[in-house]
């Protein structure tokens, strides 16, 4: 694999608007390397028979100035629409959350199932080693990945490292998530929006039907359990788990309609603990970024890990980056 000048490990919308940020600024060889099939993350859409669910986040919120700008424009060019809320809308992409971030990652060089397994430094900058084993070398890294696996990533001995950042770091929890997934072979009885995290059964967050959210032609109801619930079953057989969510539904979605059902694990949902800083440079001397959901800004207003955190994080190191490759 070729030399790079910026190497970005993860293509959620933090690595993605990292990137969209340096080349904008004039910044062009940078490379995002990912290691699932799609980028977007925790921004997943799953396909189910000719069905969508979307099963990370359902929507976005919008605290700022600069995330209101991009949405407008997003409105305006029909990739997003106001779903629901008044006077704190939630938006949602129109074709499920993980395609608005492939539309923002058009112009961008990803290389996709390929995992970063080792991070070494050398003369002028660091040698990234992959799964497959290809190693490059590169000047400068941003890592995206949800804290606990940037610090794994952070090992190797070579690495000059910022020991307080580092504890610092170490110390950021994130709690599970299991996702239900069910194909209905009838309508639902949820609102014609399709969405309810009110007066729900204990255990139970969110429940969201997509054919009334409008990105499904079949119903494909998502059931988003509470992070206590999921950590408590995060380790058993998913048949009984499923079978769990499902019991505990039971009044929103009816049992003998169910025709397929799937669970989605995330290891790594949300941060329980934030840095104040939208991204660390965790080494000594090199540009060595860590930047992600849970770095929020100083100003930030609501203090939790979601998607406009991930995009300004994103937007901020992007720029921090550019600035300090230009003085070079
Ligand atoms: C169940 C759930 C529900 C949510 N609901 C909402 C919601 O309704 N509204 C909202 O605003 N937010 C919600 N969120 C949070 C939101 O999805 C995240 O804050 C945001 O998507 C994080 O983006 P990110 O780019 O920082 O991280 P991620 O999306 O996690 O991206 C990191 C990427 O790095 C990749 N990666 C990791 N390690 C490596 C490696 N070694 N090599 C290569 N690639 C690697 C991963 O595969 C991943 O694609 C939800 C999250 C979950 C899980």
């Amino acid at each position: 694999m070729q030399d790079r000048d910026v190497t970005i490990i993860g293509a959620g919308i933090t690595g993605i608007m990292a990137a969209n940020t340096l080349r904008k600024e004039g910044i062009k060889d940078i490379h995002v390397i990912e290691k699932s099939k799609s980028v977007g993350g925790r921004l997943a859409t799953r396909r189910i028979e000719n069905g969508k669910a979307d099963h990370g986040a359902q929507f976005f919120t919008v605290r700022t100035s600069t995330l209101q700008e991009y949405a407008d424009a997003w409105v305006e060019k029909g990739w997003v629409k106001h779903w629901f809320g008044d006077p704190y809308p939630r938006y949602t992409s129109v074709d499920g959350m993980n395609h608005l971030v492939k539309r923002l990652s058009e112009n961008i060089q990803v290389t996709l199932q390929a995992k970063v397994m080792d991070i070494k430094e050398v003369p002028g900058g660091f040698q990234v080693t992959l799964d497959n084993e290809e190693s490059f070398k590169t000047g400068a890294i941003l890592i995206t990945a949800p804290v606990p696996q940037a610090v794994e990533l952070l090992q190797n001995q070579t690495l000059t490292l910022n020991v307080e950042r580092i504890k610092e770091l170490s110390n950021i929890q994130f709690q599970r998530a299991l996702v239900g997934m069910f194909t209905m072979s009838k309508s639902t009885s949820l609102p014609s929006n399709g969405h309810v995290d009110k007066g729900l059964p204990e255990g139970v967050e969110r429940i969201v039907d997509h054919h009334k959210k409008g990105i499904s032609s079949i119903p494909v109801v998502s059931v988003y359990m509470r992070g206590e619930w999921s950590d408590h079953n995060f380790l058993h057989q998913d048949e009984l788990t499923l079978r769990a969510i499902k019991e505990s539904v039971m009044d929103y979605i009816e049992p003998l309609h169910v025709k397929d059902e799937q669970l989605k694990k995330w290891r790594y949902a949300q941060a329980s603990s934030m840095i104040n800083q939208s991204y660390v440079n965790v080494h000594q001397v090199l540009p060595l970024y860590v930047a992600g959901d849970a770095f929020l800004r100083p100003t930030d207003q609501a203090g939790r890990t979601r998607f406009e955190s991930a995009f300004l994080s994103g937007i901020d190191v992007g720029n921090q980056l550019a600035t300090m490759m230009k003085g070079i």
